[in-house]
Parts: C-alpha cells; sequence; structure tokens
C-alpha cells in the first residue's frame, strides 16, 4: 500500500513538472500591427504571453504617437482656420504673447536648446520660416533668392526662444519666428510608445517608424537584434548592418524629401549656419538608448562636418554614429566597432574614429 502511494505521488510529480515545462516553453504570442503616422508607416512588434494584452499595448503605443504628432504638427488642419496644435498655437503668437504647453512638448523644447547649445546651433527648432521659405512641409519645393533666404535667417536663432519652467510657458521673441519639430517629434513619440508597451509587459518590442528603429527585450530565437543601413545612393541597397541591444538607430539622410533642380538635389535638412540644405553628409546614423536623442542626434550631425560630429558623440555616454559622407566616405565612431559590419564591394572608403571614447 506504502508502495503504490509512493508511486502515485511519483507520477503526479512527473505531470505536474512536464506541464510545468510546457507553459514555461510554449511558443510565445506575437502581434505585429502598422498605422500610417507622422507622416511615415510605423510598424511595431511585440512578443508576450498573451495576445488580448499585446494587442491593447500596441493600440495604445500607436495612441501615444498620434497624441504626440497632435500636440506637434505645426501646420493648421486642413479647412481650419485656427491652430490644433500647441506648436501652431506657439508660433502664431510669436513677438507676442508666451503660451502655456503639455508638459511633453516643454520637455521637447528643453531637450532641443540643450542640443542646440551642445552643437552650437547645428540643431535649431526655430528652422521654421527657413522650412517655409524652401517650402519643405508644403505641395511644392522651390530655390528661394539669397535675399530672402538671409531675411528668412534673421528670424532663425533658438537663444530667442524662451522657456520657463515654473508654468511650461513658451514664448519665440520675434514676430514672423516659427518652431519646426520635425527634427525631434518622431524619435520622442517612438520613446513614449516604447515606454507604453514596457509597462503593459511586452517581452519583446520592434518599433519601426520609417526605418528608424527602436528594439527593446530580446528576439524569441534569443539572437541578437540586427538592422541594415541603407545605401544612401541606392534605395535598395544597404551599406552594412549594425546590432542593436534595447538600442534605438535613427537615420538622417538627404535621400527622403528632397527635389532636384538644375542638376542639384536639394533636401529638407537646413544648416542654421547658411539658409541651405546641409551639405556635409548624404546620411547619419545615431544609435543611443533613447529614441527621442538618437534622434536629435541625427539631425544634428548631419548637419556638421563628420570630424566636429565625431567630437560630440565620443563625449556622450552611450551615443554613437555612423557617417556617410558627401564624399563617399563611411566613418563610425568608436563604439561601432565592433556593432557594425560594413558590406564588402560597394563604392565607399571606410574610416574608423581616431578618437577615445568617454563611454
Ligand atoms: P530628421 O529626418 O529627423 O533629420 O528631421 C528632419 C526634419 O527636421 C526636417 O524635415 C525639418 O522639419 C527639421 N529640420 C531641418 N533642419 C533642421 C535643423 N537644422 N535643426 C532642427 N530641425 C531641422
Ligand atoms: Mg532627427
Amino acid at each position: 500500500m506504502n508502495k503504490r502511494y509512493y508511486y502515485l505521488i511519483t507520477i503526479i510529480c512527473v505531470v505536474f513538472l512536464v506541464v510545468l515545462g510546457f507553459l514555461r516553453f510554449r511558443q510565445e504570442e506575437e502581434v505585429t500591427s502598422e498605422q500610417f503616422l507622422m507622416d511615415t508607416l510605423v510598424s511595431i512588434r511585440v512578443t508576450g504571453d498573451e495576445q488580448e494584452k499585446l494587442q491593447e499595448a500596441v493600440q495604445k503605443a500607436f495612441g501615444e504617437m498620434k497624441r504626440i504628432e497632435e500636440l506637434t504638427d505645426r501646420f493648421q488642419a486642413a479647412g481650419s482656420s485656427s491652430c490644433t496644435s500647441e506648436i501652431c498655437r506657439v508660433n502664431s503668437a510669436a513677438g507676442k504673447q508666451a503660451q502655456v504647453v503639455d508638459s511633453d512638448v516643454f520637455t521637447m523644447l528643453v531637450l532641443a536648446k540643450e542640443y542646440a547649445d551642445l552643437s552650437g546651433g547645428a540643431f535649431d527648432i526655430t528652422i521654421g520660416p527657413l522650412l517655409d521659405l524652401w517650402g519643405f512641409g508644403k505641395a511644392e519645393q522651390k530655390v528661394p533668392s539669397a535675399e530672402d533666404i538671409k531675411k528668412a535667417l534673421a528670424l532663425v536663432d533658438y537663444r530667442e526662444l524662451v522657456l520657463d519652467d515654473t508654468d511650461n510657458s513658451v514664448l519665440l521673441k520675434k514676430t514672423g519666428m516659427s518652431l519646426d519639430l520635425g527634427g525631434i517629434a518622431k524619435g520622442y513619440a517612438a520613446g513614449k510608445a516604447l515606454q507604453v508597451l514596457q509597462e503593459h509587459g511586452v517581452k519583446s518590442a520592434l518599433l519601426n517608424a520609417g526605418g528608424n528603429i527602436s528594439v527593446w527585450g530580446q528576439k524569441a530565437d534569443k539572437k541578437p537584434w540586427m538592422i541594415g543601413i541603407q545605401d544612401p545612393r541606392d534605395p535598395g541597397e544597404v551599406i552594412g548592418a549594425l546590432t542593436l541591444n534595447n538600442e534605438s538607430a535613427v537615420t538622417s539622410g538627404d535621400y527622403n524629401r528632397y527635389f532636384i533642380y538644375k542638376g542639384r538635389r536639394y533636401h529638407h535638412i537646413i544648416s542654421p549656419f547658411t539658409g541651405y540644405p546641409a551639405d556635409k553628409n548624404m546620411s547619419v546614423t545615431v544609435v543611443a538608448s533613447d529614441p527621442g536623442i538618437a534622434d536629435i542626434l541625427s539631425t544634428t550631425l548631419f548637419v556638421l562636418d563628420y570630424t566636429k560630429g565625431l567630437q560630440i558623440v565620443e563625449k556622450l555616454e552611450g551615443v554613437d554614429a555612423l557617417f556617410v559622407t558627401a564624399d563617399r566616405k563611411i566613418v563610425i565612431s568608436s563604439g561601432l566597432k565592433e556593432k557594425f559590419t560594413i558590406k564588402q564591394g560597394k563604392d565607399y572608403t571606410y574610416e574608423e574614429s581616431g578618437l577615445v571614447s568617454s563611454n
């Protein structure tokens, strides 16, 4: 009797362990969804335990991105005669009155000023008048006269953006000044979306906002995340691959929004130093743990010569960059040596940063 009892207990234990093992190693659930947001196709792929929870997490993450888009779009909605966004409201009150804004908008403006200072003004969200002049953000673009560029340049200066953190109020000092958050909003929104996904307990997340990639957690196959870096002059091709680990890779390039006039390419990233599209690079990819910072820095470094860009990046902890320069050099910062694999046979020269990282 005692022996039979012993066998029974053993069988129950074995069954229990098998069921436990099955539950533990069962296939993870996966959800993938896409939405057109912030002028681009955004896709989110997550894994976790429950399909329903994943669906809810993804929808909330998209909702958060939509909220940031609506707060930051500087243009009035079609058919509307008044501002619907916070940025539009600040721009309309330029030279007149400070406006109290949402805390996320205020945070973006503080960050933008910080990196404007850090880059000596290469990143400048008061770039609005120049973008309007060139027609970026509008249906038609044109090459403006040198005189008009000079006039618009006089209205571009981040130091004339006054931020008061006692009440989150914002003032553009001169009439005619305008903010444009195109170089920061998408990355900041991606950061908010990732936060929502993590709060909902997803096990891993891959967020692709028009080629700007954020990864979080571990893939089901436990392999590292790998992404391709687009060849700026050959859309179907890559120049190499990057491995990412709980990081974002954000690229600014001259190949997405541009027009050709008299054989020259004019694109949407304007140098606040000259008023013309920045001409030092074809693309700059920044890798950082925060997609908002990666977004700001990719636009910033795109404006700068890579030697200056590297000086900035090597001083920042946990930030790296890959430059594809106008004269067809691929240059990487020191932290990417182990992470970047170049594609052989491409018509680029290759250089690694000689600077020592303070990371
Ligand atoms: P990204 O694709 O992130 O590099 O952002 C490019 C967008 O940033 C442009 O479409 C403009 O909306 C805005 N922008 C252009 N030039 C600058 C600049 N020098 N500083 C900050 N934002 C800029
Ligand atoms: Mg950017």
